[in-house]
């Protein structure tokens, strides 16, 4: 009946919206609209009905009702009184149908606008139903008992209206039921994505991070506070707002603008997630570097409904990394200009042949620490010195790239009584970086023979497994405990062996050997038993397999 009257409102509002009293009355008109249109039948078909007092009186007492259901303030009873209107109309239907004495067939029928009403009202729906049924075979039966003419099949013969209006009320009780369940349901499920909705908006103008969100077609349908003042940073000066070609961004290093299309928020609508990319917005003073992240988001159905990007303003924490590095790389610059001389001095004063042999002997330690200083120095040059994005892929032998290194290793383990053997399997192809990868077994050399004893072997072995050009460097010092094992490969982390034996050292040396080996898609890893020995192994893709890799 709900739809019914939806229908009958033309969807201008939801039934339910109405007020109580335009509800009551709505519910009720359509009884009052039968009755009048029986009026009608009647004046055709019989006109001896209007004679009749009950038809009329009838009529007077659905229209009483109507104006009862206007009249009376419904809201101000308690909440079901209205009821009686629906209880009330079996009255005046029983009294038409008796009057007309059956020449209208079907009068009956109207019973079931009140079993409507009452049964979809949601009020105690068992109850209503039977009642219903109960009011509709009084009013069947009574006549036969007031005219005399009531016996097993007069009165058999009327249980038809009765019945379907028994199981009309309940299938309609059921979909009221069912009907307002799934109202309640919706209407929960509406509140809950309205707090979520609101939850949302509050967690994006409050975080640190500059939100904006786009349709398919990069139309904005979201930018928070934050990304509202990154964006003004981005417009050229003296300008309020700008179209995206205006907007002033460039690449985090560079003074060329980029060209829109190339640009976070087009490549994201384009459909490509992007991590943590860096871009400078404006010029000047104004100027904001910052990291952007984007990907798409997608509606219920699975499909990309729009791209979210998030834009964090790193001005300062990459202001100061530039700062460290500048000053680091300065300072380094300023250190190796007077070590280098103290170094060629301390060697001149080795050949010296006027010294006595203990003060030559000095000399050896004077330079040996001086060169000790220049490696600590090339160290933190090096950790100072961004890692190229783009590797040199210039083809290289690691076979022959370690064995220089064994050979540039000579004087220091004859230095410390060490034994250095190396062993290969012929031409290890490799791409890379060459400075680096020397350094990387410059290192692993020069740490096996700091942390081992006179006496002790170093053993390379250079070999092919599989895909990989395999370097095994193994000493027999003073080995790793388990617990450091991880941490050696951190910057300025060094393992606690080391540091209680006090051998001198950075930690940053095996830091950047891993950070080279992984720009070339390759590894570097440990092995090591405390007082025993320890085993770096290095790997690297062979030169064929790393274009199939690719
Ligand atoms: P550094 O040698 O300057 O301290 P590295 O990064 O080269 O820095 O090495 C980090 C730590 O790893 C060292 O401090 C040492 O504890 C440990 N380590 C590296 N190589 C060896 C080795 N061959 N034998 C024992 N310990 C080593």
């Amino acid at each position: 009946m709900d739809v019914v009257l939806d229908v009958m409102l033309l969807g201008q509002r939801r039934f339910h919206e109405l007020g109580l009293r335009t509800q009551v009355v709505l519910r009720q008109l359509p009884l009052n609209l039968t009755m009048i249109f029986v009026c009608g039948i009647s004046a055709l078909a019989d006109r001896a009905d209007f004679a009749d007092a009950g038809f009329v009186i009838s009529q007077l007492l659905a229209l009483a009702l109507l104006t009862a259901c206007a009249a009376v303030p419904w809201e101000r009873l308690p909440r079901w009184s209205f009821l009686a209107i629906p209880v009330l109309d079996f009255y005046p239907i029983g009294l038409l149908r008796f009057s007309d004495g059956d020449l209208l067939p079907g009068l009956g029928l109207l019973a079931v606008f009140p079993i409507l009403w009452l049964a979809g009202a949601g009020y105690r729906p068992r109850t209503a139903v039977a009642f219903g049924a109960i009011a509709t075979l009084l009013m069947v039966w009574t006549p036969h008992f007031m005219d005399g003419t009531a016996n097993i099949h007069s009165l058999a013969s009327e249980l038809l209206t009765p019945f379907i209006m028994f199981v009309l009320g309940v299938a309609t009780s059921i979909s009221a039921l069912s009907g307002r369940t799934q109202r309640k349901r919706i209407e929960e499920l509406l509140d809950r994505s309205e707090t979520r909705q609101q939850l949302l908006e509050t967690i994006v103008d409050t975080v640190d991070v500059g939100v904006v969100v786009v349709d398919t077609v990069g139309d904005i349908v979201l930018m928070n506070a934050q990304q509202r003042e990154i964006h003004q940073s981005a417009l050229p000066e003296g300008l309020e707002a700008a179209r995206e070609p205006e907007l002033l961004v460039y690449a985090d290093s560079s003074d060329e603008l980029i060209e829109p299309k190339l640009r976070p928020a087009a490549r994201a609508v384009a459909g490509e997630v992007i991590s943590h990319e860096l871009y400078r917005l404006g010029r000047g003073q104004r100027a904001r570097t910052v990291s952007v992240s984007a990907g798409p988001f997608r509606d219920a159905g699975g499909e990309v409904a729009g791209t979210v990007l998030a834009f964090s303003d790193v001005t300062e924490v990459v202001a100061a990394i530039r700062a460290r590095d500048t000053f680091l790389a300065a300072m380094s610059h300023e250190f190796r200009t007077p070590l280098t001389s103290l170094l060629g001095y301390a060697e001149l004063l080795h050949e010296d042949a006027s010294l006595s042999p203990a003060a030559r002997a000095d000399t050896l330690v004077m330079a040996r620490n001086a060169r000790h200083l220049n490696k600590m120095v090339d160290d933190i040059l090096a950790a100072a010195t961004p890692g190229a994005a783009e590797l040199p892929r210039t083809p290289l032998d690691l076979a022959e790239l370690t064995r220089d290194a064994v050979d540039s290793s000579t004087p220091d383990a004859a230095r410390r009584d060490i034994t250095v053997t190396f062993t290969d399997d012929g031409v290890l192809p490799v791409l890379g970086d060459r400075t680096g990868l020397v350094r990387v077994l410059d290192n692993l050399v020069s740490n096996a023979l700091k942390y081992s004893g006179g006496g002790s072997t170093v053993t390379l072995r250079a070999k092919r497994d599989g895909q990989w050009a395999v370097l095994t460097v193994a000493d027999q010092g003073i080995g790793i405990p388990p617990e450091d094992l991880k941490r050696i490969f951190t910057r300025f982390q060094r393992g606690s062996s080391a540091l209680r034996s006090g051998i001198p050292g950075t930690g940053l040396g095996l830091a950047l050997a891993r950070e080279v080996a992984v720009r070339h898609r390759g590894e570097l890893e440990c092995v090591s038993e405390l007082g025993v020995g320890s085993t770096f192994t290095l790997r690297l893709p062979l030169r064929g397999e790393l274009g199939a890799r690719s």
